[in-house]
C-alpha cells in the first residue's frame, strides 16, 4: 500500500495535481486506487466541486470524505480541503465503499443491511467507517454492528466541524453524495491485506469514584444521587455557564464498558444540573473524572509506537478526538503522534468521537486516538526492530504529581471505606446472632416475631418453642463442654432445611437451652409437624461423651389480637405442658 497527499488548494491545481498523480500511477501500473476526502470545509458548493473534479479525472475510483476538526496526513495538520490517495498495490486487495442514509431508514436497517454486506464478502477483514454527529448517541449504531462477523475490525470516526462544539457535520462517497445524516464505510480486505487496530487515551482516573444512579440517554441525571454537575462545580470549582464545555474539555468521565475503558466528554450543562453528555452512560456504571497527564500519554504512544512498528505497516489511518487537539495548548496539535510518523505514512483526522471495536463489541470513544494499521502482504523478516523514540518529557509537571497524589490518596480512602464497610456488616451480624450456636439472639428473634406479627391479616405465622430436657444433668454429667455441644446440635437441626421441609424460616436461641423457630407462612398444623420432625431428629442425635437427649417443644400460631407478649406468653406455655406431661413431646396451644 501507498500514499499520496493533494492538498486541495484550487480547481486548476487540483485537475493538474490529480493528472500527475494519474500519469505518475500509470506508470507504475497501479490501477487499484481509492480516495479519502479530509474537508474543514463543510459547506455543499466547494465539496460537490471537488468531488466533481476527483470523478472527471478518475471516473472510475472509488472515494468517501467527511468534515472534520482538522486533517492529518504524516502526523501533521494538513490544508483544509486534503486528499489522500491509497494505492493497492496487491492485486488481490479489495475494497469497497458504501454510504447508508440515517434519515430514510432507521439505524437497525442500516445495521442489518451492513451485516448483510459483510457477509456476502467474505473477504472482508476491516471496515473503517465515519459517520455524522447523531442526534442522540451512537449507541444503536454500535449495538447494531456487534453482529458483524467477529473477525473483522472496525474503526473510524465520527466527522465534525472544526468547531468542535457545532454539531454540523458531512460525510459523502462517489455515487451517494453530500449528506448531513449519514454513515460512509468502507471494507478492506484480501488474502494478503492484514490490519491491526488499537486505542490510545493516556487520560488517567483522579480522584474517587462516583455511581450513576440516574441518567437518561446521554444526560446524566444524578452521580450518587446528587445532580451531576455538582461533582464538577464540588471537585474543580467549573462553573456551569456558556464555557462549562471548554472548562470539562480535560477533564471527561472514565468509566468501563464492555469491557474496556470508555472517555465521555460532557458537552453542555443544563439548568436542573444535569450535564449532557458526548454520548449514553448507562445508570449502575462507575464513573471517575479523569485529567490527561501529558507523561502518559507522551509513555502510552510510546509503548504503542512499538506495538504498531511491529505489525510492519503500509500506512496507518488515525482518528483523534477534537478534544486532545486543544488539549496541547503550548505544543503543536499534532504533537502527541509525532512519534508514529516515521514507521508509515498516515492520514486522518480530528473528529466527534472515535469508533473501534474491541472484544467482539463496537464501542464509541471520546478523547480517544484510534489507530489502524494496514499491510499488503507478510512482515518483513529483517525489518529493522527500531524502538520508537518519543521525546520524553524531562521534568514531570507538577500538576502531574499533584494528580498522581489525589489518585493514590483517594484510592486508599475507597479502600479504607470498603474495609469499614466490611467490618460494619460483620458488626451488625454479630449484634443480631448468637456466638455459640450462630443462631440469630433473643433480641434479634423478638424483632422478628414483631414484623411477622404485622402480616398475620394476610399470611400465616407459626412458632415453635423448645427447651432440652433435663439438660442440667448433661452438664453435671459431663461437663459444661459437652453441655455446649447438645445446644450446638440442637441449633444445627434447626438451621437444618431438610429436616424442617421449609426453607423460610428464623431460627434463635431464647435462653440458655431454650431456642424458638419462626415458622411465616405455616398454619399450625403444618407447624406441628415440623416441631414432631426435630423433636425425632433431635432424639436420635449422638454427642461425644453424653447418650442422645430429648427436648420439649410447644407450638402455636398467630391469632388475630396477638402481640409480642401474647404470642409468645402462649407458646412458653404449651412449652410448659409438654414438660409437666412428661416431657420430648409436642404440645400445640
Ligand atoms: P427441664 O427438663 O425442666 O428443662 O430441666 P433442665 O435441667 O433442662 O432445666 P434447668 O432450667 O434447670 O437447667 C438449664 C441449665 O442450662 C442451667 C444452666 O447451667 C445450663 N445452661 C444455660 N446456658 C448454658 C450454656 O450456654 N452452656 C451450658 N453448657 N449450659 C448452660
Ligand atoms: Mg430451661
Ligand atoms: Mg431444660
Amino acid at each position: 500500500m501507498k500514499q499520496f497527499e493533494i492538498a486541495y488548494v484550487g480547481a486548476d491545481e487540483f485537475r493538474t495535481d490529480l493528472k500527475m498523480l494519474q500519469s505518475h500511477c500509470s506508470k507504475n501500473g497501479d490501477v487499484n486506487l481509492f480516495f479519502q476526502i479530509y474537508s474543514t470545509i463543510l459547506e455543499e458548493e466547494p465539496i460537490r466541486e471537488l468531488c466533481g473534479l476527483l470523478e472527471e479525472v478518475f471516473p472510475e475510483t472509488p472515494y468517501m470524505g467527511c468534515s472534520t476538526s482538522g486533517n492529518i496526513v504524516d502526523c501533521q495538520v494538513s490544508g483544509e480541503m486534503t486528499v489522500v490517495c491509497t494505492v493497492l498495490e496487491d492485486r488481490d486487495t479489495q475494497i469497497k465503499v458504501l454510504q447508508y442514509d440515517m434519515d430514510a431508514s432507521p439505524i437497525s436497517e442500516i445495521t442489518r443491511q451492513v451485516i448483510e454486506e459483510t457477509e456476502r464478502n467474505p473477504w472482508v477483514k476491516a471496515m473503517e467507517l465515519y459517520c455524522t454527529i447523531p442526534e442522540n448517541s451512537t449507541t444503536n449504531f454500535c449495538v447494531g454492528l456487534k453482529d458483524v462477523r467477529s473477525d473483522i475490525q472496525i474503526f473510524g470516526g465520527i466527522s465534525c466541524s472544526q468547531d468542535i462544539t457545532s454539531s454540523d457535520s458531512v460525510v459523502f462517497s462517489k455515487g451517494s453524495g453530500y449528506a448531513t445524516k449519514s454513515v460512509v464505510l468502507v471494507f478492506y480486505g484480501g488474502e494478503r491485506f492484514y490490519v491491526d487496530s488499537m486505542k490510545i487515551t493516556g487520560w488517567k482516573p483522579l480522584g474517587r469514584k462516583f455511581y450513576i444512579t440516574k441518567s437518561e440517554g446521554s444526560v446524566l441525571q444524578e452521580l450518587d444521587g446528587f445532580p451531576a454537575y455538582q461533582v464538577y462545580q464540588k471537585y474543580l470549582k467549573i462553573q456551569n455557564d456558556e464555557n462549562f464545555f471548554y472548562h470539562t474539555l480535560e477533564f471527561p468521565m472514565f468509566y468501563e464498558h464492555n469491557g474496556t475503558t470508555i472517555l465521555r466528554v460532557p458537552v453542555a450543562s443544563n439548568p436542573d444540573d444535569s450535564i449532557t453528555m458526548s454520548s449514553d452512560m448507562d445508570v449502575g456504571s462507575v464513573v471517575r473524572i479523569s485529567y490527561g497527564d501529558p507523561a502518559t500519554i507522551v509513555d502510552s504512544i510510546k509503548a504503542a509506537g512499538v506495538e504498531i512498528r511491529d505489525f510492519q505497516p503500509d500506512l496507518l489511518h488515525i482518528f483523534s478526538c477534537a478534544a486532545r487537539r486543544t488539549f496541547w495548548t503550548t505544543e503543536e496539535p499534532t504533537y502527541e503522534i509525532f512519534p508514529l510518523e516515521e514507521i508509515a505514512p498516515s492520514s486522518g483526522f480530528f473528529s466527534h468521537g472515535e469508533f473501534l471495536r474491541t472484544m467482539g463489541n463496537l464501542n464509541q470513544h471520546n478523547v480517544t486516538l484510534v489507530i489502524a494499521a494496514m499491510r499488503e502482504g507478510d512482515k518483513d523478516t529483517d525489518y529493522e526492530k527500531n524502538i520508537v523514540q518519543a521525546k520524553s518529557l524531562t521534568k514531570i509537571p507538577l500538576a502531574s504529581r499533584l494528580a498522581n497524589f489525589i489518585s493514590a490518596t483517594s484510592l486508599e480512602l475507597e479502600e479504607m471505606n470498603r474495609q469499614l464497610a466490611d467490618m460494619n456488616e460483620q458488626l451488625r451480624q454479630s449484634s443480631m446472632t448468637d456466638g455459640l450456636t450462630g443462631l440469630y439472639n433473643r433480641k434479634e428473634i423478638q424483632f422478628r416475631i414483631s414484623a411477622g406479627l404485622d402480616y398475620i391479616q394476610e399470611r400465616d405465622f407459626s412458632v415453635i418453642m423448645l427447651d432440652i430436657d433435663n439438660f442440667k444433668q448433661v452438664n453435671d454429667t459431663y461437663g459444661h463442654q459437652e453441655g455446649d455441644n447438645v445446644i450446638v446440635g440442637l441449633a444445627k437441626i434447626l438451621q437444618d432445611s431438610q429436616v424442617l421441609g421449609v426453607s423460610s424460616f428464623s431460627a434463635g436461641r431464647w435462653g440458655g437451652e431454650e431456642f424458638m423457630l419462626l415458622l411465616p407462612e405455616c398454619n399450625i398444623r403444618y407447624a406441628q409437624e415440623i416441631a414432631e420432625r426435630i423433636r425425632q431428629c433431635f432424639a436420635q442425635t449422638a454427642f461425644e461423651k453424653a447418650p442422645s437427649q430429648t427436648v420439649s417443644i410447644g407450638v402455636t400460631q398467630a391469632r388475630g389480637r396477638d402481640t409480642l407478649d401474647t404470642f409468645c406468653v402462649r407458646v412458653d406455655e404449651a412449652l410448659y405442658e409438654a414438660k409437666q406431661t412428661g416431657k420430648n413431646r409436642v404440645v400445640v396451644s
